[in-house]
């Protein structure tokens, strides 16, 4: 047998951020035998209330990396229909009947961030899993990056040491940074200082966990969007023992958390079936944000990267956040795999920066921004007729295995890195690269 002279290019890569693209990435990364650290600010993982669904092109990232059969026994076992609904009278406008795909492995995945991380972690530490390659490190503040491009490093300035501690400063190097540090990222920040093109929207987001019995009662199930210029949002099954995820958006601007919080009442009465008084349900947990629609210049500066929401952020309408930070974290992962493979030049990182950031402006930002109007903007009584979004679904309704397929397909938001594989270093990379046209929407929802 031949044996391999190929000398790897790089030895480490450092990963600012334990969320899911971090984690994630870390987990690739390791099954092809590339060593990561994860540095994490806080000394635990994230569990604010945030992502809840992930459509198809996640779940295909979820299974190569082995995640999938422990992500489905944590989730509910049906999530049978997504629904848009009229908040003034209740009507179901139209629905997607998920059921078409539920013996399909690849199909949306639904469990709460808090536990998808929690899960991600673990494999991480397995030692069969994470292969004793991911060295993850809570406590880490990273505050600034920097690299040498002669010495062929990057490194990152970090506090180290719990928030009532004295911290310790520490530089950590290694051959590549990768930026998965969130919205607030300061890695973006070291590179492009505080403000990045975009948008922030005039509402606020209340996002609860809760428990009411009236969802059964009056017949809801799966997701619901709700349409209203006042109360728009998500209500969807999320969790065991009838646990439910309400999301609206608050239309007032610049109240304090207090206010938006005794508004609350109001936006249930209209939104949940039934109409029911603060005693009638249970809340469990709340967290409010600002939602932003925004991407930065680059997603590489030398040996910078950014990947997920520290490169891109958008509203949560339609689940677009987390799915996207997946599809980021796959193809840089087949982008390093292959260059330290030899399978690929180095340019084929530049390709990543260059077509994950194209895609999110070209599809992502854009069909987020129709979403959200779509359930905020919208005349709920003419919706169903104006919305060209609606018009596709009503023509797929009609043929349960043109929904399925319809369900399944390559969206436009995955790209194959691997297409640039055995194409050998052709100088600096940074020359425009033409995605095919595939399936997906102009309009619409990747789910
Ligand atoms: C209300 C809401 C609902 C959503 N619903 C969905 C959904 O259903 N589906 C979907 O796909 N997306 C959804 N999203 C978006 C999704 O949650 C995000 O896109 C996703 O969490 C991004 O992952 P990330 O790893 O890039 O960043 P994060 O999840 O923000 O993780 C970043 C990590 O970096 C750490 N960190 C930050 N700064 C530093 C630092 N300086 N040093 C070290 N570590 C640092 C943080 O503590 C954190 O652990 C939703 C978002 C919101 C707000």
């Amino acid at each position: 047998m031949e044996e391999s002279t190929h000398t790897p290019p790089f030895h480490k890569i450092l990963i600012v951020g334990a969320g899911p693209s971090g984690l994630l990435l870390a987990l690739l990364l390791a099954q092809h035998n590339i060593p990561t650290i994860v540095l994490e600010a806080w000394p635990w993982l994230d569990t604010r209330l945030r992502a809840t669904q992930y459509g198809v092109p996640a779940t295909r990232i979820f299974r190569r990396a082995g995640l999938l059969p422990d992500f489905r026994a944590a989730s509910i076992p049906k999530f049978p229909a997504i629904c848009w609904r009229r908040v003034a009278d209740g009507e179901k406008l139209i629905e997607i009947d998920m059921s078409v795909v539920e013996d399909e492995e690849d199909r949306m995945t639904v469990l709460q961030l808090g536990e998808m991380i929690q899960i991600m972690y673990k494999h991480c530490m397995d030692p069969a899993r994470g292969k004793g390659l991911i060295d993850v490190r809570f406590n880490h503040w990273v505050t600034g990056t920097g690299q040498d491009g002669e010495r062929k490093k990057a490194w990152v300035d970090v506090e180290i040491g719990r928030q009532d501690e004295e911290k310790r400063l520490e530089r950590i190097e290694a051959d590549y940074v990768v930026g998965c540090d969130g919205a607030s990222s300061a890695v973006r920040q070291s590179l492009f200082g505080k403000d990045w093109p975009g948008q922030t929207w005039d509402c606020r987001f209340v996002v609860q966990n809760v428990y009411y019995d009236g969802f059964e009662k009056h017949g809801w199930d799966g997701g619901n969007y709700c349409i209203d210029n006042n109360h728009w949002g998500l209500i969807a099954r999320r969790g065991h023992g009838g646990l439910w995820r309400v999301t609206y958006g608050d239309p007032a601007v610049g109240l304090t958390d207090e206010e938006y919080l005794a508004r609350r009442p109001w936006h249930f009465k209209a939104m949940l079936p039934g109409h029911p008084e603060p005693d009638e349900y249970r809340i469990e947990q709340t967290n409010l944000y600002n939602i932003h629609n925004r991407c930065v210049d680059s997603f590489k500066v030398g040996r910078i990267f950014l990947a997920a929401d520290a490169a891109h952020v958008c509203n949560p309408m339609g689940g677009y956040g987390c799915m996207t930070a997946c599809l980021d974290v796959g193809g840089l992962a087949d982008c390093f795999i292959g260059y330290h493979d030899g399978k690929a030049g180095a340019e084929i990182l530049d390709t990543y920066a260059q077509v994950r950031r194209d895609i999110f402006l070209k599809y992502v930002d854009a069909r987020s921004i129709n979403n959200l109007d779509r359930v905020r903007k919208t005349d709920p009584w003419t919706v169903l007729e104006t919305d060209k979004f609606f018009g596709i679904i009503q023509d797929l309704n009609k043929d349960k295995a043109t929904l399925r397929e319809f369900l399944m397909k390559v969206s436009s938001i995955e790209y194959d890195f691997t297409q640039h594989y055995d194409n050998a270093s052709k100088g600096s990379g940074t020359d425009s690269v033409a995605f095919p046209e595939r399936g997906g929407l102009e309009v619409g929802i990747d789910i």
